[in-house]
């Protein structure tokens, strides 16, 4: 009996409502494949995200030697950024890193983070979609004027060479965040990386002058990075610090243990701070390998909040930083591809307003709160011991010790003047 037939001998009452049921289904499906999507872009239209770590200077740097000229700012693409996929994956605040390889430390890290800086600062004020951005207020606002706001990081501290000084005018050029270390240990802070093994381990994994820092980043207003350091140097700094802190671009170590993700008892202490973790996407901290999906990104985001709530969530892409992320979520025009996920898992609008904007501004005043609360504190003289930074590069100012050579020089010419006196006689004579 061929199928025709079969079907033939079911009661045309029975067949027609099977066909409703059948478009019904269909139509739902439809419906609310759309919808996710919809709602998605309609959430982050009303909160777009503001996102913690983007490399594109990076690539500047290694592929147009950081000439703008050479480049159209809205469609860059040999990288994962640029100003359409920006719009298009309603990023409205992006955190650039100013990043110089660990290799810089000691030598000329400073001018290279001077000079990332300024690419930084050249893209974001001379573009009129960008907008340079150095308060949290300066956030709010540019959204209504519907710019990309730029805020500025420093990623890792050897760029500052050990320096208050330079610290300072680093906030002063407006970098308003500093991740304490990268993939090397500072003579004050430890990296999670072990890629370089100069400057381990002193009396604590963070020195007495990394409290310093850490000390005037709170006086300053800057946000302190724990993303790439150690997990005694987070800690240290979790107890130490009197502003939140954040992880710029970090995911969560009970679902994928890589020693860049950060551990349950670290969530624990940053929640303490009051502070975030912007969840990283790249691959190998995702799932620790190279192939991951959205699913394994939505599952760092649901652990995080099974342990220390929605309000202590952000995204860090790191895009341009890595290069292999997860399928459907390539460049920066994929962000909604997450919240459409997260929304499937239930994550309500308002804790998805607080992942996407409202957690990380909640945190950005917070440090403005504590930098209003020490306007009375000067600016610190600490000065890191020379023997903890080894450099023979580095140029000690010394008063100049005239007193011995001077008298030298004086004796000399006595003693010169005595014998021309002494001959110029027997001459004479
Ligand atoms: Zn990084």
């Amino acid at each position: 009996m061929c199928f025709r037939e079969t079907v033939s001998k079911v009661p045309v009452i029975l067949r027609e409502h099977f066909a409703r049921a059948l478009l019904v289904f269909s139509l739902c499906h439809l419906v609310s494949g759309y919808s996710d999507r919809d709602r998605a872009d309609e959430l982050m239209s009303k909160y777009p995200l503001i996102d913690g770590h983007n490399d594109l200077a990076l690539k500047l740097r290694m592929l147009y030697n950081n000439s703008l000229n050479q480049i159209d700012l809205n469609n860059v693409s040999k990288a994962a950024t640029d100003i359409s996929r920006l719009r298009t994956g309603h990023v409205q605040t992006q955190m650039f890193a100013a990043y110089v390889l660990c290799g810089a430390q000691q030598k000329d890290a400073v001018r290279l983070t001077l000079e990332q800086l300024d690419v930084i600062r050249h893209m974001c004020t001379e573009n009129q979609d960008f907008e340079l951005v150095t308060t949290a207020q300066g956030l709010i606002d540019s959204n209504m004027r519907n710019k990309i706001a730029c805020l500025i990081s420093i990623e890792g501290g050897h760029s500052i060479d050990s320096s208050l000084p330079a610290l300072r005018m680093f906030y002063q050029l407006g970098v308003r965040s500093m991740s304490l270390t990268h993939s090397c240990n500072t003579p004050w802070a430890e990296s999670s990386s072990k890629l370089y093994n100069t400057f381990l381990k002193r009396e604590s994994s963070l020195t007495h002058f990394g409290k310093a820092v850490v000390d005037e980043m709170n006086r300053l207003g800057m946000i302190v990075d724990l993303s790439h350091t150690s997990w005694g140097t987070a800690s240290a700094v979790l107890n130490y610090s009197k502003a939140p802190v954040i992880f710029s671009h970090s995911s969560s170590f009970s679902i994928c243990n890589h020693s860049r993700n950060v551990p349950d008892e670290l969530l624990l202490k940053l929640k303490k701070n009051e502070g975030l973790i912007m969840v990283n996407l790249y691959s190998p901290f995702i799932a620790c390998s190279n192939k991951a999906n959205i699913s394994n990104v939505a599952d760092h985001f649901d652990h995080i909040k099974r342990v220390i709530g929605a309000e202590s969530i952000g995204i860090g892409g790191d895009f341009d930083g890595a290069e292999s992320f997860p399928q459907g979520l390539e460049d920066v025009s994929k962000y909604p591809a997450i919240i459409q996920e997260l929304l499937r898992r239930n994550w309500t609008e308002n804790e998805l307003a607080g992942v996407l904007r409202k957690n990380f501004l909640r945190v950005f005043e917070e440090v403005e709160n504590v930098r209003d609360q020490l306007i009375l504190r000067k600016p610190s003289e600490e000065y890191i011991p020379l023997e903890h930074v080894q450099n023979t590069c580095r140029w000690v100012f010394r008063r100049p010790d005239f007193s011995s050579k001077a008298e030298q020089r004086s004796l000399n010419l006595l003693v010169l003047t005595l014998v021309l006196l002494l001959s110029s006689l027997f001459w004479t004579d």
